[in-house]
């Protein structure tokens, strides 16, 4: 079971990756990706593509999500897998997360604007597929079109992060909705990339034990997001929290990803893949 090449973390056109749900499939398989599923940011719009894609080109498939969260003052990412994407109520919490993107969108404009980089709302848009899920991402682009920075990840340390330009506070959903949306229809919460968020140690005890408290079940331990330190570190925390642990490359694009779908090292060996918690979940050709 840990030998099996999950990919349970991506991002295609209907978020802020680049390649169309079809496209991300196909990259998938050519990878030789067994278990697949697409995490678009705070939306489902792509899943009964990724899902028909991987059903032809006999993959198994998870439903997966993103979502947004904001806790402890920052913004934390919880993955939802195997959930009914036609439930209403995670339709529903989904629609209403994305709903102040357009209006954040227009305030990191004006932001921008304020140090001199003029119409970025309309720059960004170019490279939107999607209109309701404008997002950073996007906006880092169009800096990097406009000679601004090199690479989206220079724009991430110069550009849209607390404290710099074209950075904009925002009120994603709560911790403990996020979690009973996924686990409400069916499928498994996962805490995102747990190494990014720069927590102190305190809040991020505090953010494992309220996840587990709402019925959280798994974190991430292998990410494209992760040190390999930092695969220990998770693996060790899965371990000491009970929580199954996941792997995912968060692939957004050929160019800008460092890591391409389904080419992550396997989970260790000490921890328990959260694909083991879902085998009833996992649509098959
Ligand atoms: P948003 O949901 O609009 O806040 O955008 C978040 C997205 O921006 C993430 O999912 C990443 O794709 C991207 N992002 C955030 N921080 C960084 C970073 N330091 N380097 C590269 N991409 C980043
Ligand atoms: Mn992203
Ligand atoms: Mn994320
Ligand atoms: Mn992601």
């Amino acid at each position: 079971m840990h030998l099996m090449n999950a990919d349970l973390h991506c991002h295609s056109n209907v978020s802020d990756g680049t390649l169309s749900p079809e496209a991300v499939a196909e990259r998938a398989s050519r990878n030789g990706v067994a278990l697949w599923s697409l995490t678009d940011h705070d939306e489902i719009g792509g899943q009964h593509r990724a899902r028909d894609t991987a059903m032809a080109l006999g993959m198994g498939y998870l439903p997966g999500v993103e979502i947004s969260v904001s806790f402890a003052n920052k913004t934390v990412h919880i993955v939802g897998l195997g959930f009914d994407p036609d439930e209403p109520a995670i339709v529903q919490g989904l629609a209403d997360t994305r709903g102040g993107r357009e209006r954040r969108a227009r305030d990191m404009a004006a932001d921008l604007a304020r140090v001199g980089i003029k119409d970025a709302f309309e720059g960004a848009l170019k490279y939107v597929g999607n209109p309701d899920l404008i997002s950073r991402t996007h906006f880092a682009r169009y800096l990097v079109e406009i000679g601004i920075c090199a690479d989206p990840h220079e724009v991430f340390k110069r550009y849209l992060t607390e404290g710099k330009p074209g950075f904009v506070e925002h009120r994603w959903a709560n911790l403990r909705d996020a979690v009973q949306w996924i686990v409400g229809a069916g499928g498994v919460a996962v805490i995102a990339h747990p190494g990014r968020y720069d927590f102190t140690p305190n809040e991020e005890y505090a953010l494992f034990s309220d996840f587990k408290a709402h019925g959280g079940l798994g974190v991430e331990v292998v990410t494209g997001s992760h040190t390999v330190a930092e695969y220990d570190k998770y693996a060790d925390m899965a371990c000491e929290f009970d929580l199954l642990a996941s792997r995912g490359s968060d692939f957004h694009d050929p160019a800008e990803s460092h890591t391409d779908l389904g080419t992550l090292p396997n989970l260790p060996g000490r921890v328990t893949p959260v694909w083991e918690a879902l085998e009833s979940r996992v649509l098959r050709p």
